[in-house]
């Protein structure tokens, strides 16, 4: 008999067991149980293809009558085209890079085949469906009716390991299992109604009521959701037990000097997060804490407060940016904001002042020796830089304050490689302006402590956003030239955002490129003379993205703020934190390619002054399409929270927690942060009052915690 955590080769044999191990990690019987069905086919509810609609989820029992692989010519990958019919009619399959099904789907062999119905150039398609092949020499009724119950269960498979595999060994696994123990306490259970942990597996693995399967899916969610909260209330626990240095505030020192003069009056909001940060920076474990923010909330201002308070007591603070424009930009803001106070080390400069210092990768040598040497003689009390900070060279004489700013572009890795040049832990403040849904903030960010600015400063101007199709309505690309040169004659600025450098250069390494759409109208290089020589005749235009070198960015930033350009056209470098207040209309090209967090992060660089801002998204997507109704939910709202929402429920769970988390991430295979938000919020609760009676009587918790710690330190130690 088996339990857990006995070895897979034990009960499947070294073969099989040996496949588990190299596609999916698998060593345990408790692994190999936990690997759950997709869906389940329904048998008797085969649809005919003839009468699919477009939307349909469907399960057809099909022949396969053709079989293409294409490789793409301008981009990496394959595309395999599976034709199957029914003697109704023809469907096609199509399975992006995953060539290895050519195997599987053999002219002629049979199978059900499951998915929802799409439509690409005017034909059915199922696009990755999911598939029970009918194994050789089985005539088909036969094999249909003998696949187990009524419900088929479906699972994540490949060539090597196909679904029926899966299941054959999961059944003997589950045949195998001894009587386990529950690691969920029992009155915990009782308390939801859930079943037992057999029964749970019995029931998501055998299905023969779908209510009972609901049910077992939601407490082998909760398992995952539950441990994930212990996993990071500890964490946070073993943070708050860290010494770090107090850093009270210091009365007429620099942050006092500096509220004498600032031009505005802070809203109640900043104040209120300002005295969160305060009273964090003066006790002595690190402060850990999440800034969240829409767009010109004003968490500069914080960010700078906060520098200030730790500058006054000695220390050192280190801002990261994750673009050279904008670590150059907060540079700037700063040493304005400052005025003065950030003359230190400048002659006849007063004592109660500080220099702000800029560390970037493309700083030539003397710049950067200089650089060096002043954070290193402690000198510079404000740092701002790119990643250029994590260097090796680079050592404080005492960091006391990381801001990690505009977040999601940070690992965690990164962070820790900052507060490592630390000798005693220093505070962290991460500040974000995309919003973060409660519950995603509590699981990805679970650790961290949040604070939310929610009110934009007075004064600050509304953005009206409008789609413009140009497909279906070609003038209104010329309306939209003509729209620009208006807004410059009025003496206000303009930016046009293309999501790539050039024709084959995309600004980002990991950008998706789409079907279709290779029109010069979405790449700068080639936008820049199209649009001078033409429409935008006569107007001071310049280029900005990031191959160029730092100083041509920057040179180019300046001029754009001094007003000595009228239109930029640049790629996303300038979607973070860019402040100009002077522009006033913003065009995006081919707004279908960017995400939805990300338009609202870049038509937030207008409306930054005195008058309104214009945001014109241009795409050639058709009405009805999913890009339409995303780009469609970006002008209908400027609400941040909302977007962010719709915008994560777009994306693959791994990308809402995010690459560095992949190590927790393969701890969770149902928890679906968005979906399972009340679950989520469930689990919190019940972790802490768990931690809080002492998590060392619940031995079998207390083991799957220590596992899943393990692993996710085994990730960390991996990728560094
Ligand atoms: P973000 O939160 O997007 O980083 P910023 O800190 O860049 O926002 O602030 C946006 C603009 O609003 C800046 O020009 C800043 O000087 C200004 N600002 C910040 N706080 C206030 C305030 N309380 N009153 C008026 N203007 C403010
Ligand atoms: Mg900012």
């Amino acid at each position: 008999m088996a339990t857990f955590d006995s070895k897979l080769s034990g009960v499947l044999g070294d073969k099989t067991a040996k496949a588990f191990k190299e596609l999916f990690g698998y060593t345990t019987v408790g692994d190999l149980l936990h690997h759950f069905p997709r869906r389940y086919l329904v048998r008797g509810e085969l649809s005919d293809i003839s009468a699919l609609r477009e939307g349909d989820e469907a399960t057809i029992l099909a022949e396969v009558y053709s079989v293409q692989s294409r490789r793409f010519q301008a981009r990496k990958g394959t595309m395999l085209e599976v034709i199957v019919t029914d003697g109704t009619a023809k469907l096609s399959l199509t399975f992006f890079n995953q060539a290895w099904r050519e195997k599987d789907l053999r002219v002629g062999s049979k199978g059900l085949f499951a998915g929802k119905v799409g439509r690409f150039k005017e034909k059915m398609q199922l696009s990755h469906p999911d598939y029970e092949m009918i194994p050789d020499g089985n005539d088909v009724d036969s094999a249909v009716a003998g696949f187990a119950g009524q419900f088929i269960p479906l699972y994540p498979s490949s060539a090597k390991l196909p679904s029926w595999k899966i299941a054959q060994s999961i059944d003997l696994a589950l045949a195998a299992l001894d009587d386990v123990e529950d690691p969920i306490p029992a009155p915990l259970l009782e308390k939801n109604k859930y079943p037992t942990i057999r029964q749970a597996l019995e029931q998501i693995h055998h299905p023969n009521d779908l209510d009972a399967t609901e049910l077992a899916r939601e407490r082998l969610t909760f398992d995952e959701a539950l441990l994930l909260q212990l996993l990071l209330l500890k964490r946070k626990e073993a943070l708050r037990a860290l010494d770090a240095v107090a850093r009270p505030h210091k009365e007429n020192g620099l942050l006092d000097a500096f509220d004498a003069r600032l031009p505005f009056e802070l809203t109640a909001g900043q104040k209120s997060v300002s005295r969160e940060i305060a009273d964090d920076l003066a006790a002595s474990h690190p402060m850990h804490r999440l800034l969240q923010g829409e767009v010109g909330s004003g968490k500069t201002v914080i960010a700078l407060r906060a520098a200030l308070t730790v500058i006054d007591s000695g220390g050192q603070v280190a801002l990261l940016a994750p673009t050279e424009v904008l670590a150059a930009q907060h540079q700037r803001t700063f040493i304005k904001l400052l005025g003065e106070l950030a003359q230190g080390g400048m002659l006849g400069s007063s004592d109660s002042s500080t220099s702000v210092v800029l560390l970037t990768g493309s700083q030539n040598a003397a710049t950067r020796r200089e650089a060096l040497a002043q954070i290193k003689s402690g000198s510079a009390g404000l740092v701002v830089g790119t990643h250029a900070l994590l260097g090796e060279s680079v050592e404080f004489k005492e960091l006391a304050l990381v801001i990690v700013d505009e977040q999601h572009r940070f690992g965690v890795e990164q962070r820790d490689a900052l507060k490592s040049k630390a000798s005693i832990t220093p505070h962290l403040l991460v500040m974000t302006a995309t919003p973060i849904p409660r519950t995603v903030a509590m699981t990805v960010f679970g650790d961290l402590d949040v604070s939310t600015l929610r009110e934009l400063p007075l004064g600050r101007q509304v953005i009206t956003t409008h789609l413009v199709p140009v497909e279906e309505k070609p003038h209104f690309l010329e309306r939209t030239w003509q729209r620009v040169r208006e807004e410059v004659s009025q003496g206000h600025q303009v930016y046009i955002v293309a999501p790539r450098i050039s024709a084959d250069i995309s600004e980002d390494a990991d950008f998706e490129f789409l079907e279709g759409s290779d029109s010069t109208l979405s790449a700068v290089e080639e936008l820049g003379p199209e649009l001078q020589s033409g429409p935008l005749n006569g107007l001071r235009i310049a280029p900005l993205h990031g191959r160029q070198s730092a100083d041509v960015k920057d040179e180019t930033m300046k001029a754009f703020a001094a007003g000595q350009i009228d239109v930029l056209i640049s790629t996303t470098v300038i979607e973070v934190g860019v402040d100009v207040p002077n522009a006033t209309l913003m065009v995006i090209m081919d707004a279908d390619r960017f995400g939805v967090s990300q338009l609202h992060q870049l038509r937030g660089r207008v409306g930054r002054g005195t008058s309104p801002g214009l945001c014109l998204l241009l795409t050639k997507s058709p009405s009805d399409s999913p890009a339409r109704i995303r780009l469609d939910a970006v002008a209908s709202t400027t609400d941040g929270f909302e977007l962010s929402r719709i915008d994560l429920e777009q994306r693959r769970e791994g990308d809402v927690l995010g690459t560095n988390q992949s190590g927790t991430r393969s701890h969770l295979r149902l928890l679906r942060v968005l979906r399972d938000e009340k679950l989520i919020e469930v689990a919190r609760a019940e972790a802490a009052i768990l931690i809080e009676a002492g998590l060392s009587q619940y031995t079998l918790l207390e083991a799957a915690l220590k596992k899943l710690e393990l692993d996710t330190a085994t990730e960390f130690i991996d990728k560094s």
